[in-house]
């Protein structure tokens, strides 16, 4: 018979040594997750722009001089390249979402202070806090 798995204390403290409340830690995950919930209906209107487009490419081409045709190829490819772009930022949020579970997101890289919920939410990918970053820049 196999041990149970001691799941009460695996993963559970924060990798930082600075510490965020459990409080600050839900908002960060609620900030996310409508962020996650934003793109998403955002990539399914996308895709629905891009199945109309190639509905009318397929229905009105008959009368389509070449100019016409490369119109719409490129506002599809620019539709496509917008679909892709946002489903790079779901998978970016999704993934904050998991090293926010691991404890180790939100941690400015370069001072340890905790980032602010808003800029994380806004930046999910943000790995420094906005004083580090504008040094970097100036750099
Ligand atoms: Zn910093």
């Amino acid at each position: 018979m196999a041990k149970p798995a001691d799941t009460r204390t695996a993963g559970r403290k924060p990798v930082a040594k600075a510490t965020r409340t459990a409080a600050e830690t839900e908002k960060i995950r609620a900030a996310l997750a409508a962020r996650r919930d934003e793109l998403r209906a955002e990539y399914d209107r996308t895709l629905s722009e891009i199945t109309e487009l190639q509905r009318d490419r397929l229905t009105d081409s008959a009368g389509d001089d070449q100019a016409d045709t490369g119109t719409k190829t490129f506002e599809r490819e620019q539709e496509i390249s917008l679909a892709n772009s946002i489903l790079e930022r779901i998978t970016q949020v999704e993934r904050a979402l998991e090293r926010l579970d691991e404890g180790g997101y939100g941690w400015c890289e370069r001072c340890g202070n905790p980032i602010p919920v808003e800029r994380l939410a806004a930046f999910p990918s943000a790995t420094l806090c906005v004083t580090c970053k504008q040094l970097e820049e100036r750099r």
